[in-house]
């Protein structure tokens, strides 16, 4: 057995977990309409069937109060507890086990009905929440344990209750927006009784035989979050008062440093759980960042914790827990962190995929089923779009050949993964490539396809990708004015200080690229938790201090035409880290940029009325892509028909999830 801790199994008293994976709580967005539930009970079934020890689902509202947004999900009516029944038979059915999350939004609840401690607003909502009275408190308390009793009635085999992440719970727990002064404010004590009364009561209303798993804000990372020692003794009243078992939350969503993004070290928290094992008796559960099987065995082994959570890997491959059960590391399709198809989604009101998963939540609905007719079928092109395609076709017994006139497989993926903070690209590069092996396709790399190497197949898929865009500033043909192609693929050489042309995702990436020496603090938590500002000795309140920024190694200037601030379009959860990454290394991100000439004294540029030169000795183009489509109108020439995908469809707002989508769901009908 190759992760011995990882597999063993896990007595809780009245029930034993087969291994010590527990499936965190993510909302997908099935949860809030009742017509919804036989999607999610399908999507919960397969993470059963692939061995999860014990799953939770996303957050459920005990009242409207507390809803996350209008007619968000809740389980608070009688009426409430049929469509649940469809997730846990489910769920048993395939030998699982599930406990349903209770989440009271308070303040950050997106409607005018939101409730709090005091009437203090988020810095991320627009409502002001209104304090609740005293009833009121009370009142909340009963919703909290009517809601696990339904879900006792829902046959859940347990709850969670969310006390992270800033949410209601939390906010009673700190001074910063709870201002009472009565029974539930004014000490620490009495601002704990919120939490411990729920458990207590909870435990009293549901008996001894039904887990209770309690959510708890071991950091806050918010300015006057709770202490250390606060944490802990709020962590012994829970174990008293009835919970199973102790889960993590990392966080505030309102903090300012990253918890779950792809640039956070793996297990970058869990020396968190670590200090707190020594602490409770109760089973202690460590998150943020895991997503592998050896990541999670080494924290269990060396004393960390009892238990994983992981929720995106699961999205990304329901089978995690078999395939690393059966010492296959290798075949799982790892998540790597991008929060592009799951938690974008979520905070776009979308429902949640997975970018290397497009089946994630869609299992009903996106079928891979054997072919009836095996044809032979090329895909021009391996990167993101080509190369779900082929394995997907494979999958379902097609003949498949790839082409690509790259050594390796991955297109443009070969350059993300270069840059500091994405070194997870490189696992869905592997995943791949071994995919590509295991289902037999046909790999012709450094082979550039041409329309008559490509007559005799069924079918032909082409995935040729974009071509970047240059410029036609006076000057663009000078030596020292380069594409991003030519600095992350070709290793152009790059001076120290450097003009950016175009602030998208690609020209931010490009910037990170150049303001950090490798390897990047994304493979070393005490360098990361040091430039971010992280207090690893917890005797910071919240965990919080000064961050000291290690010197950028190049002068950037990062420039767009559009006015106004760049990096308002990246990605919701993910923009603002970069933009905070950046501005700690001091990079000069301009708007309303109008590009002048480049000559001898670098770029001039007009901003408004005033004009500039950027002494600059590079300059890098990252200025937009154009589709790849040579070969598709070669083809079209021929009078020969092909499927077109990715960035070779369009390249306007092309990332890797649209390719990847699409590939996956045109081989899903040829
Ligand atoms: P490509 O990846 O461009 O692949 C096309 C392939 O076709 C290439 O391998 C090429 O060699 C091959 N090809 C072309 N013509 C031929 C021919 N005639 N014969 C054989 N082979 C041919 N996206 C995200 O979603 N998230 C990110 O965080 C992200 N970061 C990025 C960072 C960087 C630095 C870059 C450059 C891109 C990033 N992207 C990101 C964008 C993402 O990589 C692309 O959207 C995605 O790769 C597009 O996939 P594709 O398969 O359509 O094209
Ligand atoms: P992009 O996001 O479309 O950005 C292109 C940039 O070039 C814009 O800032 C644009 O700004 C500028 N531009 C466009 N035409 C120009 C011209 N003729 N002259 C000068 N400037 C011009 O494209 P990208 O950065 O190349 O990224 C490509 C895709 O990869 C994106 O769609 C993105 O989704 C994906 N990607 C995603 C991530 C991620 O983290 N999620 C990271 C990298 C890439 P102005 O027009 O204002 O000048
Ligand atoms: Fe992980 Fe990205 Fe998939 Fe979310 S979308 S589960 S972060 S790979």
């Amino acid at each position: 057995m190759r992760y011995p801790h990882l597999f063993a199994p896990l007595d809780l008293g009245h029930v034993t977990l087969p291994n010590r994976v527990l499936m965190g709580s993510m909302h997908t967005g099935l949860e809030d309409h009742a017509r919804d539930y036989d999607k999610l009970a399908a999507y919960f079934a397969e993470r059963a069937r692939g061995g999860v020890g014990l799953i939770v689902t996303g957050g459920l509202a005990p009242s409207v109060e507390g809803w996350l947004a209008p007619f968000g999900g809740r389980m608070s009516m009688p009426w409430h507890v049929a469509r649940h029944r469809k997730v846990t038979r489910a769920v048993h059915a395939e030998g699982g086990r599930i406990c349903m999350q209770i989440l009271h939004g308070g303040r950050y609840s997106y409607h005018p009905l939101s409730v709090a401690p005091s009437k203090v607003k988020s810095p991320i909502t627009p409502f002001t929440p209104r304090a609740l009275t005293s009833r009121g408190v009370e009142r909340t308390i009963g919703d909290f344990v009517n809601s696990a009793r339904k879900a006792q009635d829902a046959r859940y085999d347990g709850v969670e209750v969310m006390g992270s992440e800033g949410y209601l719970i939390n906010e009673f727990l700190v001074e910063r927006t709870n201002r009472r002064d009565d029974d539930w404010g004014g000490s620490v004590e009495k601002r704990q009784r919120f939490p411990v009364e729920i458990v207590r009561r909870m435990r009293e209303a549901v008996g001894r035989d039904f887990i209770i798993v309690y959510r708890l804000s071991m950091l806050d990372l918010v300015e006057r979050g709770q202490s250390w020692d606060e944490i802990v003794m709020l962590a012994k009243k829970i174990e008293a008062a009835g919970a199973t078992l102790i889960n993590t939350g990392i966080g505030w969503h309102e903090a300012r440093i990253p918890t779950i993004v792809t640039s956070v070290p793996r297990a970058g928290f869990s020396w968190v759980t670590r200090r707190m094992k020594q602490e409770i008796k109760i089973p202690l559960i460590t998150t943020n960042r895991i997503n592998m099987p050896d990541v999670a065995e080494r924290i269990l082994a060396g004393g960390d914790a009892d238990m994983v959570s992981m929720a995106r890997p699961l999205l990304a491959d329901a089978d995690w827990v078999r395939k690393a059960r059966e010492d296959r590391a290798d075949d799982i399709n790892t998540c790597i962190a991008c929060n592009q198809a799951c938690l974008d989604h979520v905070f776009e009101n979308k429902r949640a995929s997975c970018l290397v998963n497009p089946r994630a939540c869609h299992e009903t609905e996106l079928v891979i089923e054997p072919t009836a007719t095996k044809k032979r079928i090329a895909v021009v092109g391996a990167g993101p779009a080509g190369l779900a395609c082929a394995t997907t076709l494979a999958e379902r017994g097609h003949d498949v050949t790839l082409f690509d006139r790259d050594a390796d497989i991955g297109g443009q993926f070969n350059m993300a993964k270069k840059i500091p903070g994405k070194e997870e690209f490189r696992e869905t590069l592997r995943y791949y490539a071994r995919r590509i092996e295991q289902l037999g396709i046909a790999l012709h790399l450094s082979t550039t396809a041409t329309a008559d190497a490509l007559r005799g197949f069924d079918d032909i898929v082409i995935a040729t990708g974009v071509t970047p865009r240059g410029v036609s500033i006076p000057g663009s043909e000078r030596a020292n004015v380069v594409s991003y192609l030519d600095v992350l693929k070709n290793g152009a050489a790059v001076g120290r200080r450097v003009a950016i042309i175009g602030a998208g995702g690609i020209g931010f990436d490009v910037a990170e690229f150049l303001v950090e020496d490798a390897p990047s603090p994304t493979t070393d938590i005490a360098r990361w938790t040091r430039e971010w500002g992280v207090d690893t000795t917890l005797d910071a309140r919240a965990g919080l201090v000064k961050p000291a920024p290690e010197p950028p190694e190049r002068q950037i200037w990062l420039l767009q035409r559009t006015p106004g601030k760049p990096g308002k379009r990246l990605n919701k959860t993910t923009g603002w880290v970069h933009r905070a990454t950046l501005a700690a290394k001091r990079v000069t991100m301009l708007g309303g940029i109008e590009y002048q000439r480049i000559d001898d004294d670098g770029l001039h540029v007009r901003i408004g009325e005033e004009t500039q030169v950027l002494p600059v000795d590079t300059i890098i183009v990252c200025a937009g892509q154009e589709p790849n489509r040579a070969l598709h109108a070669e083809l079209a020439n021929a009078g020969i028909t092909a499927h077109l995908i990715g960035g070779a469809d369009v390249a306007a707002e092309l990332d890797a999830k649209r390719a990847i989508a699409q590939g996956t769901k045109l081989a899903a009908t040829l």
